[in-house]
């Protein structure tokens, strides 16, 4: 008999590791102590072991747990309310709402809420862009989610302003680096919103400190033309103008590529993060997956925020994402469940920079995985498991959820703060939302 107890052991189950070689262990374990992954393989492998938690995974598969590689959790906020429009009057539309209802406290309710959403579907890290990051964290430390997250760098007026704001965004990656769960990067919304010198200033500080830059880039033709006629380049060339194309910049949506710019992102190391059903409700296209994939661009999956979306569903993302571009080129081959189920675990993982801590079932590793029940009538009969999970498993399907070592997610119900609590309050703001769009819209003199 062992000794030393593992803190959780999952049994019985299908491994599927999304490690180099896509090893899949057909009955097998894995073993987790603290918050690594210290042991996995076939299950005569644990006959003798104890655990001070053990799962049965029956039926079930186990395997890492998803990574939402762009979102703006606390959209949920305005979930449904402005569908149905274009991105611009979209925009429009959101911020003055977001002006007036994005506090840090309600940033912190509406945060939770999607982590909820997103620990339930079987997420175990998202990579978050919004205000009050610290409020943000605040929601990830309670679910139990594992974030990327940063302080978006925006215009300043004035240099007293700048500064103030480089020591902000200073002191709060100085604060989280090294953090288990919360991971530090850069961000700036993108090359259209914001000026060159906070783009210069977002560059300076990922170089300082090796961390990801984040932006949105070429999301729209509007964008693409807005660019043009201002700088006279495209969102990827004035990237590129300004030396900030290389390994650690990552660009989402990247839906409006030149031909060029596909293999210039390539050859540069630039990461893309995919969001298919963002770009599609907004009806900004569809970003040129099959060629990026060809050209060998690390890709990761997103679903963007809830009010473009409108849920933060990975496993819907993932079927969008392998349906859409075989629709549209007319050929089934292109984007492969395997291909599209690496965007969404270590494509994303990748991208952000946490490859080597997450994004696949292997030992030393980070112990974030998640178990997927096949027994439900729309899983039967099973013949090729990442097809299966890609075209047919739901987010519902969802079993255990385990982030950072920890169960945050036990036979379906989750552990670690009151739903039913936050629903209700999310509920109670979106009365008020409604009420004051409604009173401004109507009734304002
Ligand atoms: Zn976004």
């Amino acid at each position: 008999m062992n000794q030393q107890p593992y803190d959780i052991l999952i049994k019985s189950a299908t491994i599927l590791t999304l490690d180099a070689s896509n090893t899949i262990i057909p009955s097998g374990a894995m073993a987790i102590k603290n918050n690594v992954i210290v042991d996995l393989g076939p299950e005569e492998k644990f006959a003798h072991h104890q655990a001070k938690v053990t799962i049965d995974g029956s039926h079930q598969v186990l395997m890492p747990g998803l990574v939402n590689a762009h979102t703006h959790a606390a959209m949920t906020l305005f979930r449904g309310f402005a569908d149905d429009i274009p991105l611009e009057p979209w925009l429009n539309k959101i911020w003055p709402m977001e002006m007036r209802f994005a506090t840090p406290e309600n940033v912190q309710k509406a945060s939770t809420l999607a982590f909820i959403e997103m620990i339930r579907a079987g997420i175990t890290t998202a990579a978050d862009m919004y205000w009050h990051a610290d409020s943000t964290n605040e929601a990830a430390f309670i679910t139990g989610l594992r974030l990327v997250n940063g302080i978006g760098l925006i215009d300043t007026v004035g240099k007293a302003d700048a500064q103030n704001k480089e020591t902000l965004v200073r002191r709060f990656i100085e604060t989280h680096m090294g953090h288990s769960r919360i991971h530090p990067c850069v961000q700036v919304h993108s090359t259209y919103t914001v000026s060159q010198e906070s783009l210069k200033l977002a560059h300076r500080l990922a170089l300082d400190y090796r961390l990801p830059l984040i932006t949105h880039a070429s999301e729209t033709r509007t964008e693409v033309q807005t660019l043009l006629s201002r700088t006279g380049k495209t969102p990827i060339g004035y990237l590129e103008s300004l030396g900030m194309l290389h390994p650690g910049i990552v660009l989402v949506h990247c839906v409006h590529l030149q031909e060029d710019e596909i293999e210039q992102l390539s050859q540069k190391g630039v990461a893309v993060i995919h969001c298919p059903e963002s770009n599609l409700k907004l009806g900004s296209g569809v970003a040129p997956i099959p060629a990026l994939l060809k050209n060998g661009v690390t890709l990761g999956l997103g679903t963007d925020g809830a009010a473009s979306n409108n849920d933060l569903d990975l496993w819907g993302e993932m079927r969008t994402a392998a349906l859409i571009h075989k629709g549209i080129s007319e050929d089934p081959t292109v984007v492969t469940a395997t291909e599209v189920l690496r965007m969404a675990t270590l494509g994303g993982a990748r991208a952000l920079g946490l490859d080597h801590l997450i994004g696949s079932l292997e030992i030393g590793k980070r112990a974030d995985a998640i178990t997927v029940s096949l027994s439900s009538a729309h899983l039967v009969p099973q013949y090729d498991l990442i097809s299966h999970l890609v075209y047919a498993a739901k987010s519902s399907d969802v079993r255990n959820v385990i982030i950072d070592g920890n169960l945050v997610l036990h036979e379906g119900t989750l552990l670690t703060v009151d739903e039913e609590r936050i629903k209700t309050e999310m509920k109670v703001l979106a009365t008020k939302i409604a009420g004051f769009y409604s009173d401004r819209v109507y009734h304002q003199p």
